[in-house]
């Protein structure tokens, strides 16, 4: 029995088919330049039998391009797949859930017609999501289609904690509140942060952890007796670290400040906080960390300054979460910066001994790839790395819904969530 998991950008689709016995990941794949016509598109595939495999193909958009690679999981030659029924079922990632979907979910019409509503929320994002769903109903008719949420994970947080201070109908009529994102990976990597909490004696329903995701975007939760009380990204994926590309925190009026002064438009201000900023924006050489760490290497002031604001405004929200939880048992790296880079690591970490963080150098500098603590002995917190591992986690929790003896009818009742008894 395989998971097929699908994580399907604006212009991408990524794939895995993993064992569902095994966790074995059987194939793996990306269609890039979907729908692009300055680039032709190609398709990526890895399997143990043919190695990873690259060819050019052209697709208008998803729906194409799961065509293509659906061919090629089932190629008679080259695929992995023999026939449809060893595809026990499809998890689709899908960034935005609001409020309504705070689990994962089994698709159904009724599903895909509030999931389109819910695209006003993230407009670059679920929309080819559901474009991957529609796809995958129609090549694998009967194949149970379950859409895994980025913002599920984050479904416990207290009001307190996702309103923002402005005018209340905004809340109510239009859904401006903190949803949160990244949920599988933090979700994925807490579950096993408790795991090695638990053999050093601290029981998961007392712990106190922050998770670190730090990748091209980049975001932080405060996870107390294993759920989420508080995370740094807000409605959009825009708020809290410092990212790539992205802004993360800022003074709101900023943006009407730098309305007034560029005449700028709507899409000029989405355009500059999201695309244009971030690491980008502050060195004005590059949004990928090693480029950023190498040029601060070599002396550049600008990319030295924009090390030292990542790293800072992680360092704030590490305190900012140890106070909203009350204590602090351990700090999660995960993802492209927090799994491969110390650097990154031993300035975070540098001026937390107050709370009782103590780093081991010689082990920050030589673990990778593995979880491992990289805490000394002598600290009070641990300091814990943790490859992340989305699709797993994806595949898991679609598992999860179709192993329930009795998969229930997801929208048939939409409730409004009450934070503190949400069930995790
Ligand atoms: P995405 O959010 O696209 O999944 P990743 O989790 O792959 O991104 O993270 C990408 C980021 O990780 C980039 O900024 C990249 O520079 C950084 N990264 C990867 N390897 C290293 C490394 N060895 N040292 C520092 N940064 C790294």
């Amino acid at each position: 029995m395989k998971i097929l998991v699908l994580n399907s950008g604006s212009s991408s689709l990524k794939y895995q088919l993993i064992d569902a016995e095994t966790e074995e990941v059987v194939a793996k794949g990306l269609a890039e330049c979907i729908g692009m016509t300055q680039r032709s598109g190609q398709i990526i595939q890895e399997t143990k039998s043919t190695g990873k495999i690259a060819f050019e193909a052209e697709m208008d958009c998803h729906d194409e391009a799961m065509d293509r690679v659906f061919a090629l999981l089932t190629d008679p030659e080259m695929g992995v797949v023999k026939q449809v029924g060893e595809i026990a079922a499809v998890g689709h990632r899908v960034v935005h859930g609001g409020e309504k979907f705070v689990q994962p979910t089994l698709i159904t019409d009724d599903c895909l017609e509030e999931l389109e509503k819910m695209s006003e929320l993230a407009p670059l994002h679920n929309p080819p999501n559901i474009d991957g769903i529609r796809a995958c109903l129609r090549l694998m008719p009967g194949v149970p289609q379950i859409a895994v949420f980025d913002t599920a994970f984050h479904a416990t947080i207290p009001d307190y904690a996702y309103m923002y201070a402005l005018p209340y109908d905004y809340y109510t009529e239009f859904g401006v509140r903190r949803y949160g994102f990244h949920g599988t990976s933090h979700q994925y990597v807490a579950g096993l942060a408790l795991e090695m909490l638990a053999k050093q004696g601290i029981a998961p329903e007392a712990s106190r952890i922050v998770t670190c995701h730090l990748g091209n975007g980049c975001s932080m939760a405060a996870i107390r007796g294993g759920r989420v009380i508080d995370t740094s990204m807000g409605l959009t994926p825009a708020e809290g670290l410092v990212m790539g590309t992205r802004s993360g925190d800022l003074d709101p009026a900023i943006l009407v400040y730098l309305a007034r002064r560029l005449d700028a438009s709507v899409s000029d201000i989405d355009r500059i906080i999201n695309k244009e900023s971030g690491l980008l924006g502050l060195s004005g050489l590059s949004s990928d960390m090693r480029d950023i760490e190498e040029a601060a290497a070599n002396g550049n002031a600008r990319a030295e300054l924009a090390l030292e604001v990542f790293c800072y405004r992680i360092r704030k929200y590490v305190g900012a979460y140890a106070a909203a939880m009350g204590g602090l048992d351990a700090i999660v790296f995960t993802a492209g910066i927090g799994e491969n880079s110390p650097v990154i690591r031993e300035r975070v970490c540098r001026d937390l001994g107050f709370l009782g963080v103590q780093l081991d150098e010689a082990k920050n500098e030589t673990e990778r790839g593995r979880a491992v603590d990289l805490a000394k002995e002598s600290s009070r917190v641990r300091v814990l790395l943790v490859p992340t591992n989305e699709e797993r986690m994806i595949a898991r929790e679609t598992m999860r819904v179709i192993a329930a003896a009795e998969v229930p009818s997801p929208c048939a009742e939409v409730v409004k969530i009450e934070p503190a008894s949400a069930a995790r």
